[in-house]
């Protein structure tokens, strides 16, 4: 069987390689799926996508046109797929729940502690030959009540390694998880977790619910130190109420690894433009943000496992035995 693979990242070929079955050819294509780039799967039965890939309307329409039967996604998140599209079309669309959920949240993490204890002023610092420390006060996050947005197998680990720095812990999810009670995590209001928290991480997928579900009106009952984490989805935040939120409050923070205007700025080099996206360009500037270009699964663990399981799912649609779905006809 072939299988088009789109946005294919060197450091991915050799583990798809490595898991792939020898009856499938694996065409890897650099360029991400859009209207434009459509064809390149022609002569394919399936397609796998990343999150930068286009998966509206059009393109899913185009693709079924051209033979493909399925499109097995390279993330857990499927926020960027039309699923009325799939349906429509009855495109079978697999992706990986959970892969490395370790990795996620200790990304979360890492972004808490770089700017709990300024890390990356103090390397700029040192670089220059500046060893003062007077603008590196940070604060422990001992007793610290952190406020987790979504507990299922990313927030669930967070919340772990979280009740390891003896901070307090409480979350909001319409769906209270018992491994999450167990580490100490009370389950609380909406509002009386942003009004409480230190620091909020945001665990949640992205849906039509939770778009923008830190919007002006969230951001006006937190508290004027809050450290705001995101390595969940762009959208969840809303940007242009971010912006002068975190301009106005210079104790508070936020943490982006993700960004809600991503898809033609992250996973390329733009390295020699200069940037039109104004908010953006804002964000940066803020001595307060810290923003990640969606690494937080980057890790050998996840690279790995996402293989394996897409591999699965591929070897699945072949048999005739669908896992980890989204939809299927
Ligand atoms: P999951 O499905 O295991 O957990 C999501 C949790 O969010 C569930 O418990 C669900 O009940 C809860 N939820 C749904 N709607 C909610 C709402 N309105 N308010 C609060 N909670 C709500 O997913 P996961 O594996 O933990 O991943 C979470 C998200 O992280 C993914 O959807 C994806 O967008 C993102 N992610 C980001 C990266 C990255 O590299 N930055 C990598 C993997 C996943």
């Amino acid at each position: 069987m072939k299988i088009t693979i789109f946005s294919v990242n060197e450091y991915e070929k050799s583990y798809l390689n490595k898991f792939n079955s020898e009856d499938n050819e694996l065409i890897f294509i650099k360029e991400k799926l859009s209207l434009n780039t459509v064809n390149l799967a022609k002569g394919s039965t399936g397609c796998c996508c990343f999150v930068t890939d286009d998966l509206c309307n059009d393109v899913i329409t185009k693709l079924k046109q051209l033979g493909i039967q399925f499109i097995t996604l390279r993330s857990a998140g499927y926020d960027h797929v039309n699923l009325l599209a799939a349906k429509k079309n009855q495109m079978v669309i697999m992706h990986v729940p959970k892969y490395s959920p370790q990795s996620i949240a200790e990304f979360a993490v890492a972004l808490i502690l770089a700017m709990s204890r300024h890390l990356i002023k103090a390397h700029t610092n040192v670089s220059k030959n500046d060893f003062t420390l007077d603008s590196l006060l940070g604060f422990s996050l001992q007793n610290k009540r952190i406020g987790i947005i979504g507990t299922g197998n990313i927030g669930t680990v967070f919340a772990r390694i979280m009740q390891g720095f003896n901070c307090l812990l409480y979350a909001y999810d319409p769906i209270r998880n018992e491994e999450c009670k167990a580490y100490g995590v009370k389950y609380t209001s909406f509002d009386h977790l942003l009004e409480t928290s230190d620091i909020i991480s945001l665990h949640c997928p992205l849906t039509p619910e939770t778009h923008h579900i830190i919007n002006a009106t969230a951001m006006s009952k937190m508290n004027d130190s809050v450290m705001l984490i995101n390595t969940g989805r762009g959208g969840l935040i809303d940007t242009t109420a971010l912006i002068p939120f975190l301009k106005n409050r210079s104790n508070a923070y936020a943490g982006l690894d993700v960004y809600e205007h991503e898809r033609n700025l992250f996973f390329q080099n733009h390295s020699e433009e200069l940037l039109t996206d104004t908010e953006f360009l804002t964000l940066q500037s803020l001595p307060n943000v810290l923003i990640t270009p969606h690494m937080a699964f980057l890790t050998t663990d996840s690279v790995e496992s996402i293989a394996s399981i897409t591999m699965e799912n591929i070897e699945s649609y072949k048999n005739g035995k669908y896992i980890n779905t989204i939809f299927y006809p």
